[in-house]
């Protein structure tokens, strides 16, 4: 068969094969790391099928193989010791960069080339100024795009503030950032790099990050403190399907007597009051200050305690997390953004709030925690999930990444050699075979 051929029926596996792909990467995120017989059990799928999995994904750069002094992940969850002489343990790919991370934020877009597995700091490729318009912004992206080598590159994900329709790759609504609204932006973005593009609305990318990288914790409704205040909920480790292109839309929940006006349109949203600006303008500081208003309102809490207009800002919104935790059915809050970068008086205030108003609190424990932002980790596992591995429906966009993926497996990787898969090299990794085309032709073949 030809090569070409084998690619594409490489893009397009059948259902059943995708799914235990996915169980398989989904739990080897999870893991950390895991011998081939661990990963078996755990994705509760033979050894013979999980092997042929294992190999397809290692010969297509998705996982690696660890060397037996690689000390053991212990971020990640851990397993029963087994009886005999452990396999070589697999992790996902650290080494090539797959996926073009875009954050574009009110004030500033950054861009990171991201491995598959990334965790902890994350190096910077390019930092610019967002700018007000469209063109501006692009212009900068094509700048940087010509320094960012696109060769080993599958997709692009992008972080977006707003109201956005992930599925359409529009921008519905943005406050902060008007010029994104109604634009096909997603196909602006693939302009400049001929990749596909998927938009991840910014808080679902911090939940998904949380969730990639705290293992267990797989029921959580998340809020982020920012240049605005929103929501996103996990539910049984994914994320809650919803109908509409906007959930957990927490910041625009009115606060009774709350007089201002929200970039909504509304009156009263409580993002009025706990977002930057917010903050800024309860201490009569104006809103370009709002990069040491933090220092000024912590150092101001550490002296004199909670000012009364921030506790009644926090009850409040305590009590519309607990609304949230009481129609959803879940008893974790996860907190991240500027609240947890003041003194801990101001989380246990809104601890509390929370616990008063959960009905959960009266038979169980109901957790209200601070976690940092993990936005880049949460873009990976969008694009693990949606592109890579979609839970349903096949679309273009991951047909086409897939394809990228079969493309860059014979282009750029180091295991396109001819030593074969037997070859014993002590102390050094094993070179893993490229992907010959009748293997190809197996990986979308059911099992
Ligand atoms: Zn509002």
């Amino acid at each position: 068969m030809a090569p070409m051929r084998a690619v594409a029926l490489a893009a397009i596996p059948s259902s059943l094969r995708r799914l235990n792909e996915r169980t398989v990467l989904e739990r080897l995120r999870r893991l950390g790391t895991a011998s081939r017989a661990d990963l078996a059990k755990a994705a509760s799928i033979s050894q013979p099928t999980a092997g042929k999995i294992i190999e397809e994904l290692l010969a297509f750069g998705l996982l690696e193989e660890l060397d037996e002094d690689d000390p053991p992940d212990t971020t990640a969850l851990t397993l029963p010791p087994r009886l005999g002489r452990p396999g070589r343990r697999l992790r996902l790919d650290t080494t090539q960069p797959r996926f073009l991370a875009i954050e574009l934020g009110v004030d500033q877009t950054r861009l990171a080339c991201l491995p598959l597995a990334a965790r902890g700091v994350l190096p910077w490729q390019a930092v610019f100024p967002t700018g007000p318009s469209p063109d501006a912004w692009l212009a900068c992206l094509r700048t940087h795009a010509a320094q960012i080598p696109r060769a080993a590159l599958w997709a692009v994900l992008v972080s977006v503030p707003g109201v956005v329709d992930e599925a359409t790759g529009r921008v519905l609504y943005s406050p902060n950032l008007h010029w994104t609204e109604r634009l096909p932006l997603a196909e602006l973005v693939s302009s400049v790099w001929s990749l596909p593009v998927r938009l991840v609305q910014e808080i679902r990318a911090l939940a998904l990050g949380h969730l990639a990288a705290t293992p267990g914790c797989e029921n959580f409704l998340l809020v982020d403190f920012g240049e605005g205040v929103g929501g996103a909920i996990i539910e049984g480790g994914q994320l809650l399907r919803h109908p509409l292109p906007l959930s957990a839309e927490l910041g625009h929940t009115p606060v009774l007597g709350n007089p201002r006006l929200c970039g909504c349109g509304a009156t009263g949203c409580v993002e009025t009051l706990l977002s930057r600006s917010g903050l800024c303008r309860s201490l009569n500081e104006p809103p370009g200050a709002d990069v040491t208003v933090l220092e000024t309102l912590a150092r101001r809490i550490r002296s004199e305690g909670l000012p009364d207009w921030l506790g009644n800002a926090l009850d409040a919104m305590g009590a519309i997390l607990a609304g949230a935790l009481n129609v959803l059915g879940l008893r974790r809050v996860v907190v991240t953004g500027h609240l947890t970068d003041l003194p801990a008086s101001v989380l246990e205030r809104l601890a509390q709030a929370v616990r008063r108003g959960a009905m959960w609190a009266r038979f169980g424990e109901v957790i209200c925690e601070p976690a940092p932002r993990r936005r880049l980790e949460g873009l990976i596992a969008a694009g693990i999930d949606r592109l890579l591995f979609p839970a349903s429906s096949e679309g273009p966009l991951p047909e086409a990444t897939r394809r990228r993926m079969a493309e860059t497996s014979t282009r750029t990787s180091p295991r396109a050699t001819t030593a074969p898969q037997t070859q014993s090299i002590p102390n050094a990794r094993r070179p893993r075979r490229a992907p010959a085309p009748t293997e190809l032709k197996s990986y979308a073949t059911p099992p």
